[in-house]
């Protein structure tokens, strides 16, 4: 069984009726980064930052994220690097000084693009980073935990004056890299209509999206199956994100822990998704579970898989659909 996953290392994730998949890579480490590229991921979906963050008492200094963003860059041999900003916020323990000492609710509270915003020099600092290091490879950033129109506009405000300032500097920046917003706040995935104009693509962070629609705690294991991506309202709410970007012509993708669940494969490809983002031990496995899939049959079943009204509804579903 080993030796048949190694094997697909080298092989297309294509469905049986032939469409082609895209398998992007999670990673958060130059050994992420390395499997990635040897399982033939198409690039990197999200590079979290913050580890580079955390267990130290100081942001790290321009130079060093510079450093850090090339050599996952170049890791990656010229596959698409998506390099998320920050995502701190008091819900990780953090010794920085960039996030509030007490929240009393801080997966609610200052973190993400919040926190970014709310440290202009910090995220300046940032975003020369990856503007510098965006020379060695191809390059899109990604903001997290983007909840309005506003502050996308505030993004790209401090973008063009970065880049503006590098060109100056000499330094060579790329025209315009792709600006993507991570969709895990209910509200921009209901109201997406509102900013998709201002954003190159979108990808759905279903790990916290599934949090706050069903109010419970990703973290908190006295809610068992409470929080679970399998209810009806968060189908519903990945399919209209999934629609609406097609209708855009932006690219949607899943970076969410969902999109490496094999046995969610026939589920996500039925709501018309064809980019996912996962961590590297479970790509071959999706990948065969891709290659075992029919994608039209699938996608003409969806109307079934929305009428679910129930937990157990979906999972009947999806024992009719598995391959
Ligand atoms: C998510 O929320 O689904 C996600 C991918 O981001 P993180 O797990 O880092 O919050
Ligand atoms: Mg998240």
């Amino acid at each position: 069984e080993e030796r048949e996953l190694g094997r697909l290392r080298s092989k297309p994730s294509r469905t049986l009726d032939g469409s082609d998949i895209a398998l992007y890579a999670n990673a958060e480490s130059l050994d992420d980064v390395a499997r990635a590229h040897v399982l033939g991921a198409a690039g990197l979906g999200l590079y979290r930052t913050e580890f580079l963050f955390l267990q130290r008492n100081q942001p790290p200094d321009e130079e060093e994220q510079f450093q850090t963003y090339r050599d996952v860059i170049l890791g990656m041999n010229g596959r698409p690097v998506t390099i998320r900003t920050l995502d701190l916020g008091s819900d990780k323990v953090d010794r920085s000084g960039l996030t509030l000492p007490h929240e009393g609710n801080p997966a609610l509270g200052v973190r993400g693009v919040r926190l970014s915003l709310a440290h202009a020099p910090v995220f300046e600092t940032q975003l020369r980073a990856i503007l510098r290091a965006s020379d060695y490879g191809p390059v899109r950033i990604l903001v997290p935990m983007v909840s309005s129109r506003e502050e996308i506009i505030a993004v790209r405000r401090c973008l063009k004056k970065v880049a503006a300032q590098l060109r100056e500097q000499g330094h060579p920046v790329a025209q315009r890299l792709p600006l993507g917003a991570m969709i895990e706040v209910p509200a921009a995935a209901i109201g997406m209509a509102g900013f998709i104009g201002l954003v190159d693509f979108v990808s759905v962070g279903t790990n916290d999206l599934v949090q706050y629609l069903l109010a419970a705690d990703r973290n908190n294991e006295a809610l068992g199956e409470l929080y679970s991506p399998l209810h009806p309202g968060v189908l519903r709410l990945l399919a209209h994100v999934i629609r609406l970007g097609a209708e855009h012509g932006k690219s949607v993708s899943v970076c969410g822990e969902i999109a490496g669940d094999p046995r969610l494969v026939p589920l996500l490809l039925a709501l018309g998704l064809t980019e996912f983002s996962l961590h590297p031990a479970t790509l071959l496995e999706v990948r065969r579970c891709i290659r075992a899939s029919h994608l039209q049959q699938l996608r003409d079943n969806a109307g079934k898989l929305l009428q679910a009204r129930s937990r157990s509804g979906i999972e009947r579903w999806l024992k009719r659909n598995s391959a």
